[in-house]
């Protein structure tokens, strides 16, 4: 069984726009390269978990997030890193695009993308962790048994302030390269 990183991908690995439309406006943030190459050498499967309810809204062309995400890992690869999966819900029940206005199974936090990548990967949820720069992602790594860690880029900061009641975390970080000295250091 192998383990992995759950990364969630707006305000945690690029800077989060809002509903990212369009290959200008993918910036990932200075530390993410790195971050990741750290992870991957010490044996994690890097794996990206996303809510694109924008394509849900029609706010995202369909074909886009391809497009991002090869970007995305050619500006990796380049950095002498990849990602070994990326998985992507396009839902939202309150959408406009006839067939992706459903009430899902893969919309964070439910775990229906984990579930997919775990099936897929071999990975050993208990062995692997979720960062995210919201609580959902946080939600989302207990519900599938995995350890979570928020980011205070993109939304963390103001989630910080905003904590649900009973709400645990293994740990709240900067960003991702602090997140990743945390994972690292428990080895
Ligand atoms: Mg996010
Ligand atoms: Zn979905």
């Amino acid at each position: 069984m192998k383990k992995a990183i759950f990364l969630d991908r707006d305000g945690t690995v690029n800077v989060d726009v809002g509903y990212l439309h369009q290959l200008k406006d993918l910036e990932l943030f200075p530390w993410t390269v790195d971050a990741l190459r750290l992870l991957k050498r010490a044996g994690y499967e890097l794996i990206i978990v996303t809510n694109q309810s924008g394509m849900a809204r029609g706010l995202i062309a369909p074909g886009f997030v391809e497009i991002c995400h090869d970007e995305m890992r050619r500006r990796l690869q380049a950095g002498g890193t990849d990602l070994d999966g990326l998985y992507y819900c396009p839902h939202h029940p309150g959408g406009s695009v006839p067939g992706l206005d459903i009430d899902c199974r893969c919309r964070k936090p439910s775990p229906g993308m984990i579930e997919d990548a775990v099936r897929d990967h071999g990975i050993d949820p208990a062995a692997s962790w979720v960062i995210g720069d919201k609580w959902l992602d946080v939600q989302l790594g207990h519900a599938v048994g995995a350890r979570s860690i928020l980011v205070r880029t993109g939304w963390g900061e103001e989630q910080e302030q905003k904590r649900p009641a009973g709400q645990q975390v293994e740990a709240v970080c900067d960003n991702l390269i602090h997140a990743v000295s945390v994972i690292l250091a428990e080895r």
